[in-house]
């Protein structure tokens, strides 16, 4: 089935932002349509999307839909998926300046809690082949943040944007099949959460949530290891937000790419 003119309006905002708050996306949804004289129903969002999927997907192209590991909010991304490696990036940086962003995926990756310091990232500069100023590390962070590949914490941490999670994705799996974590309970990758004390498994803040409201006691997912979960002071006060994971319908849940293959860390 060909694309209306609904389907290429919606589908070039994402081409030119790269990821959209759900809310946003439904928004754009319903005034695609409205343009075109045509019904919407946010019931049939995931048929809309997946119409686009079937026909970019030649291309190499999808949305998908992703959450932010700390707020819970549900995003929808125009990700690649022809290349499970970086270069995707290569356009808009310098070799030596993602060999940076790789060092930086790697600590974070390799973290308990997927944040690191600034330091911590400026001081990667030096594991560099090519000389990196920390001047230039530093504006080359912001330029990430900027560009959406980093995020910022209130704390001044660095982590992971959600727009890299998504696109990134398959990358860190491949790159780091030892440390990279899925979330016990969504099976998405899972870099900021809840961590076992005993075993690996790993919770995303709004999953433990989730899952520990219908516990009285708070123990490890894993039946194997069932060991008392840690009360976790990390957890962050979310603000309710409309487009947080638990609203979600199940059409659009249904646009979420499960998959359980299961990695054994360290
Ligand atoms: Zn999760
Ligand atoms: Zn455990």
């Amino acid at each position: 089935m060909a694309l209306r003119d609904s389907h290429r309006l919606f589908l070039q905002s994402f081409m030119s932002r790269g990821i959209l708050p759900s809310k946003e996306v439904r928004q754009l949804y319903q005034q695609a349509c409205e343009r075109f004289g045509e019904a919407s129903d946010l019931g049939r969002l995931a048929e809309f999307v997946n119409r686009i999927n079937i026909k970019i997907s030649p291309l190499h192209l999808q949305i998908k839909k992703g959450i932010n590991e700390v707020t819970a909010a549900q995003y929808y991304g125009l990700v690649n998926t022809a290349e499970s490696d970086i270069t995707r990036l290569s356009s808009t940086y310098t070799v030596n300046e993602l060999e940076f962003y790789k060092k930086i995926i790697e600590s974070i990756v390799d973290s308990d809690d997927g944040v690191m310091s600034s330091t911590d990232a400026l001081n990667l500069t030096s594991q560099l082949e090519k000389k990196m100023l920390k001047k230039d590390a530093e504006d080359l962070i912001s330029k990430f943040e900027r560009d959406n590949w980093l995020e910022l914490n209130p704390k001044g941490e660095i982590a992971l944007s959600t727009r890299a999670i998504l696109e990134l994705d398959q990358y860190i799996q491949n790159q780091y099949p030892n440390l990279a974590v899925k979330c016990n309970m969504c099976h998405r990758l899972c870099l900021q959460g809840e961590t076992c004390s005993r075993c690996d498994v790993k919770l995303h803040f709004s999953c433990a949530e989730r899952y520990f409201d219908k516990q009285e006691k708070h123990h490890c997912p894993s039946s194997a290891c069932n060991a008392p979960w840690p009360q976790d002071s990390r957890r962050p006060c979310r603000p309710s937000d409309p487009s947080a994971a638990s609203t979600a319908s199940n059409s659009e849940e249904n646009l979420t790419n499960h998959t359980t293959r299961s990695k054994s860390r360290r």
